[in-house]
């Protein structure tokens, strides 16, 4: 069959890669002039079933009038935003009953644990180079924390396949010795043994090449426009800045931007953009930092290694579709790493930080947007939220399995046995 896959970011160019698999001929589409040149260009490179616990879990809830109000907080609503996610945020709201919260949480872990899986088989049959790490990430927690809430939660997350161990402070040291300086801080950490990391963007040209191997194109350089429908149940072609295009079936999978494009179609999908900000820092050869990611809870803070680099980063901002850089944000990121990583002054030219900005494709409950519309053959892959990294294998493969087999999951949670 023809496919036509609209988006080339993490989540579009995974998708390419499955269908070409499959053996369907395969186009992508994007405006950017690479693949993964938006929201998988410089996120926070976690690969980690472990975070699948959504953002409106009960206990963030009851946090969020004081989130809001707090200067130093990672999460900030711009004014101009309100009126574009007053519906969005009912539903937000509504998603966050503990029951609710725990089906969303199951489902997210059960689409990134498959994920992780099919990632581990692609790696088994090709050669990918994209800065990772599979030594597991940890998270440390401030003695005036939230540790025992949030080991109570892994416990919930463990009945569905997410390992974790506790470790007390020498334990943290023997994993990561470049937390001595201020282990005081810490009451203990969680290290999640299956997580993984890399460079989403680099992960994300990988994915391309594998594709384009087995024959996918991709347009660069080139915006849809319009996807135009033939009948209420059917589309005829994608109207594009270089000319229609014409498939036996459409994916759409253009991130943030997915219910701009839907919307004329009549669907209206419940996605909407969330701004996040990191910093890379090259280390130029200086290895005391960590070795795996480390997240401190205490200041909300993300270290992760990248070869010869570091990622930082966090913050949510509901700012529309604004994606600029503030250099405040990226100053205050790397202040609260120098607070753990003290050394890191010394050794490194902070100057040369690259700040970035991009766009969370959130939906109010968490879990992605994966399967068919009421359009025959226009499918969905979008919605990933802060996952899309980690959960681009596992809903690509899903999305293809939809395609190939008419294999459709009839409540979006991945049984456990679900065959690879
Ligand atoms: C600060 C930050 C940190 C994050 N950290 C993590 C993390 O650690 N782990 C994790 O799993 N996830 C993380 N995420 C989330 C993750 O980056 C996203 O979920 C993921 O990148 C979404 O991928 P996507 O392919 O759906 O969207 P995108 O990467 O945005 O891809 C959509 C593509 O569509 C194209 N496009 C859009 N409109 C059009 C159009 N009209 N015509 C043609 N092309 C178009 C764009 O050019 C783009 O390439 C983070 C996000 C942010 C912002």
């Amino acid at each position: 069959m023809k496919v036509a896959v609209l988006g080339a970011g993490v989540v579009g160019s995974a998708t390419a890669y499955m269908l070409a698999r499959d053996g369907h001929e395969v186009t992508v589409v994007d405006r950017c002039n690479r693949p993964g040149m938006e929201t998988s260009f410089a996120n926070g490179g976690l690969m980690t079933p472990s975070d699948s616990s959504p953002w409106n879990s009960p206990g963030t809830m009851k946090r969020l009038g004081k989130m809001l109000f707090d200067g130093h907080s990672t999460l900030k609503i711009n004014p101009s935003a309100m009126p574009s996610i007053v519906n969005w945020g009912v539903k937000f709201l509504a998603n966050s009953t503990c029951e609710r919260h725990k089906a969303n949480m199951i489902a997210n872990i059960r689409i990134a644990s498959l994920s992780l899986e099919t990632l581990r088989r692609i790696r088994k049959s090709s050669t990918l180079n994209y800065d990772q790490t599979t030594s597991g990430t940890m998270r440390v927690f401030p003695r005036d924390g939230r540790m025992a809430e949030f080991v109570q939660m892994c416990r919930e997350m463990q009945e569905w396949g997410v390992k974790f161990e506790v470790l007390d402070q020498e334990q943290i040291l023997e994993k990561e010795p470049c937390l001595k300086d201020v282990i005081d801080r810490y009451i203990g950490a969680v290290y999640f043994p299956d997580d993984e990391s890399g460079d989403a963007h680099k992960f994300t040209n990988e994915m391309a090449r594998l594709a384009t191997e087995l024959g996918a194109q991709f347009l660069l350089n080139t915006s849809v426009q319009e996807i135009v429908k033939e009948s209420s149940s059917s589309i005829s072609h994608v109207r594009t800045s270089k000319g229609d295009l014409r498939a036996d079936v459409y994916v759409l999978s253009l991130g943030s931007y997915s219910p701009i494009l839907a919307r004329p179609l009549g669907i209206h999908l419940p996605i909407v953009p969330v701004k996040g900000y990191s910093v890379t820092l090259s280390l130029n050869g200086w290895n005391g930092g960590p070795t795996r990611p480390v997240m401190d809870d205490g200041y909300h803070a993300m270290m992760v290694p990248m070869g010869d680099r570091l990622r930082m980063g966090g913050k949510a901002e509901f700012a529309r579709y604004n994606t600029k850089v503030d250099p405040k944000e990226g100053r205050r990121v790397l202040g609260d790493i120098l607070k753990i990583l003290p050394a890191m002054a010394s050794h490194v030219d902070l100057d040369s930080a690259l700040n970035w900005a991009g766009l969370r494709p959130m939906t109010p409950g968490g879990p992605p947007l994966v399967g068919p519309t009421p359009y025959t053959n226009l499918f969905l892959n979008t919605g990933h939220g802060p996952l899309g990294w980690t959960m681009s294998c596992g809903s690509a493969k899903m999305t293809a399995d939809f395609i190939t087999h008419g294999r459709v999951l009839s409540n979006g949670v991945v049984p456990r046995d679900y065959a690879l």
